[in-house]
C-alpha cells in the first residue's frame, strides 16, 4: 500500500491539510472547539522540526467541560445494553479499517516512527475494538452464590467516567488500547492525549462519533501535561485514570490522584534485559535484538534496551550485531525503506544524547553510533548506537534511554544473568533466547518482569495480560484484566424468606 515514497509524501501532506491553517481543535460533548481563551501551541514536525499543526491549549476551563460531559453522558451510556455499545464499537472497526491509510500516514507524520513498523497500527487497532465489542456483551455477568438463606449474587459496574493519558510513541495504537475496554464497560472518557503527537487522537474521537458513539462518552482535550493532564487528574468527576508513559510522570499522577482517592492503572517505563545464552539459535536471537530496540526509532517501552551476553559468545555476537546496525536505514518515516526515523522532538533527542554522554564518561565501550545523523541534521535523527562492556550500575543500563541505544553486557551462568537482569527498578519484559527449556523456565519464574517471552520477539495474543512489575506500572492491560480498572464488583444479597436476624434491645 506504502511502497512510493513521493505517493506517501503527497497523500500525507493532503491528509494534514485538514489539520493545517487552524489549530487541532478539542472534542468536546460532540463538538470540535479551540476552547475558552483559544490559546494553542506548535506541534513540530520530527523530521525538520518545522511546524506540523498548531494545537489548542486546553487547562482547567477545557477539562471540566470535557468532565462535566463526560458525567452527563455516562447517567445513560451506563445503562446501554451491551449489545448496542458492541454494535457502536464493531462500526467503529470498520470506519478505522476504511480510514486506515490516512491514520497510518498521518501517525507516521505525526510520530516520525517509519511507515514499515506502523502498517499494520489500524488493522490492530480495529481488531481490539472488535475485541472488546464481544466482551460488552456479558461485562455485567457474575457469579450466582446461593446459601440456605439468601440468593447472592456478584455482578460489575462501570465506574465512572475516566480519565485516559497517553504518551507519544505510538498514540493511536494505545489510545484504541485503553478506550476500547473503558467503553465495553460502559465508562465515559476523557482523552489527554500527548502534546508531541495529538493528530490521530482527534481522528479516532470523530470516527468514534460517526460509528454512534453519544456525544459527551468520547472527550479529548489537547495540552499540556502539567496543565490539562494534571487538571484531568484531579477533577472531582474521574473516577479512575488510566495512564501510559514514564514512571516518574506515573508517581506524579499516583499523588494528584490520591487527593480524590481515584483508581489509577498504569502502564510505565522499562530498561528490558534480553538474555543470550550460547546454545541459542543466534541468527533468530539476533533478528530479536535488533528489531525489539531499533524499529520504533527506540522508542519502545517493551524494547530490548540491556543485552545481556553469555560471556563465550559476547565478540562473535557482538561483532555481528555492529555489522547489521551499519546497515540499518536511517531516513524518512513516509520513506517505505526505513528502519529509523527521527526522535519524537529535540528535548528528546538531548535527553537521548546525554545519556549517549554518560555512557562514554562512565567506560562504556562506545562500538558504532553515539551521534546525529549529518544527512538529516535539521531533524531529531540519531545513529542507531551500541554499547559494550557496560557495568550495570551504569546509566545507559539503569535508565530508560527511550532512543535507539542498545547497552550490552556480558555475564557467564544464570545465576549471574538473572542477577543482572533483575537489577533495576524497572520490570515490564524479558526476553531469553537459549535452547535449554529447563534452564527458561527457571529463569522465567525468577524474572522480576510482568512479561517474558522465550524464544521469540514481543508477539502477544489480545487475552494475554500486558504490563509490568516494580516501576514499570501497576495493573495489567488484556483480556478480562483490562477490566479491573473501569469497573466496580458489586455483592447483591436477596434474603429468601424469613430467616432469624439477632435480635438486640429488646
Ligand atoms: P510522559 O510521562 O512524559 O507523558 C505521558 C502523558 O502524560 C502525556 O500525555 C503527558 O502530557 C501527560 N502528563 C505529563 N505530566 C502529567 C501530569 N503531572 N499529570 C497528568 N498528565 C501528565 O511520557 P512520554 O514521554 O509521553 O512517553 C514515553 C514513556 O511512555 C516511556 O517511559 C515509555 O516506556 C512509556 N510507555 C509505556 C508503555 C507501557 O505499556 N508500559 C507503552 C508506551 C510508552
Amino acid at each position: 500500500m506504502f511502497d512510493n515514497f513521493d505517493k506517501n509524501l503527497e497523500k500525507a501532506a493532503i491528509a494534514l491539510r485538514r489539520y493545517q491553517g487552524n489549530p487541532l481543535p478539542h472534542f468536546i460533548n460532540g463538538a470540535m472547539t479551540c476552547g475558552l481563551k483559544g490559546d494553542s501551541f506548535d506541534n513540530l514536525n520530527p523530521v525538520d522540526n518545522t511546524v506540523l499543526t498548531t494545537v489548542a491549549r486546553g487547562g482547567a476551563p477545557e477539562i471540566d467541560a470535557a468532565c462535566t460531559a463526560a458525567t452527563q453522558a455516562f447517567m445513560d451510556w451506563q445503562h446501554t445494553s451491551g449489545e448496542e455499545r458492541g454494535d457502536i464499537m464493531r462500526r467503529l472497526a470498520g470506519l478505522i479499517e476504511k480510514n486506515a491509510e490516512d491514520i497510518i500516514l498521518l501517525e507516521c507524520a505525526d510520530t516520525g516512527q517509519p511507515l514499515r513498523y506502523m502498517q499494520n497500527t489500524a488493522k490492530r487497532a480495529a481488531a481490539n475494538f472488535r475485541y472488546f465489542a464481544e466482551k460488552a456483551r456479558d461485562i455485567s455477568a457474575g457469579l450466582s452464590l446461593p446459601t440456605a438463606t439468601h440468593d447472592n449474587i456478584t455482578t460489575r459496574q462501570p465506574i465512572g467516567p475516566v480519565a485516559v493519558i497517553t504518551p507519544w510513541n505510538t498514540p493511536f495504537m494505545l489510545a484504541a488500547w485503553k478506550i476500547a475496554p473503558a467503553l465495553a464497560a460502559g465508562c465515559s472518557i476523557v482523552h489527554k492525549p500527548a502534546e508531541f503527537s495529538p493528530v490521530t487522537a482527534l481522528l479516532l474521537a470523530e470516527l468514534a462519533q460517526e460509528a454512534g458513539v453519544p456525544k459527551g462518552v468520547w472527550n479529548v482535550v489537547h495540552g499540556f501535561g502539567e496543565e490539562a493532564g494534571k487538571a484531568l487528574t484531579v477533577h472531582p468527576a474521574i473516577r479512575a485514570i488510566t495512564f501510559v508513559g514514564e514512571s516518574a510522570t506515573g508517581k506524579d499522577i499516583m499523588a494528584q490522584a490520591a487527593t480524590g482517592l481515584k483508581r489509577v492503572h498504569f502502564e510505565l517505563g522499562g530498561k528490558n534485559p534480553v538474555m543470550v545464552f550460547d546454545d541459542a539459535d543466534l541468527e533468530r536471537a539476533l533478528d530479536a535484538v535488533l528489531l525489539l530496540i531499533f524499529s520504533l526509532n527506540g522508542q519502545r517501552c517493551t524494547s530490548s534496551s540491556r543485552l545481556l551476553i553469555q560471556q563465550t559468545i559476547a565478540d562473535k555476537f557482538q561483532d555481528a550485531l555492529i555489522q547489521r546496525i551499519k546497515n540499518i536505514k536511517v531516513g524518512h518515516p513516509l520513506d517505505p525503506q526505513t528502519e529509523l526515523g527521527p526522535l519524537i522532538h529535540r528535548t528528546h533527542l538531548d535527553k537521548v544524547l546525554h545519556y549517549i554522554e554518560q555512557g562514554r564518561h562512565a567506560g562504556a565501550m562506545l562500538r558504532t553510533g553515539g551521534h546525529r545523523v549529518a544527512e538529516h541534521a535539521e531533524g531529531n535523527f540519531v545513529a542507531p548506537t551500541l554499547f559494550t562492556e557496560a557495568q550495570s550500575h551504569m546509566s545507559v543500563a539503569q535508565e530508560e534511554i527511550f532512543g535507539p541505544v542498545l547497552t550490552a553486557i556480558s555475564f557467564t551462568d544464570d545465576e549471574e544473568a538473572l542477577q543482572i537482569a533483575n537489577d533495576t527498578k524497572y520490570g515490564l519484559a524479558s526476553y531469553i533466547w537459549t535452547a535449554d527449556q529447563d534452564r527458561a523456565a527457571y529463569l522465567a519464574r525468577r524474572l522480576e518482569s510482568g512479561m517474558v517471552w522465550v524464544n521469540s520477539d514481543n508477539i502477544r495474543t489480545l487475552d494475554s495480560p500486558f504490563g509490568g512489575m516494580k516501576e514499570s506500572g501497576m495493573g495489567r492491560y488484556g483480556g478480562d484484566y483490562s477490566f479491573d480498572v473501569y469497573m466496580e464488583t458489586k455483592h447483591i444479597s436477596i434474603a429468601r424468606g424469613d430467616y432469624d436476624i439477632p435480635r438486640i434491645g429488646l
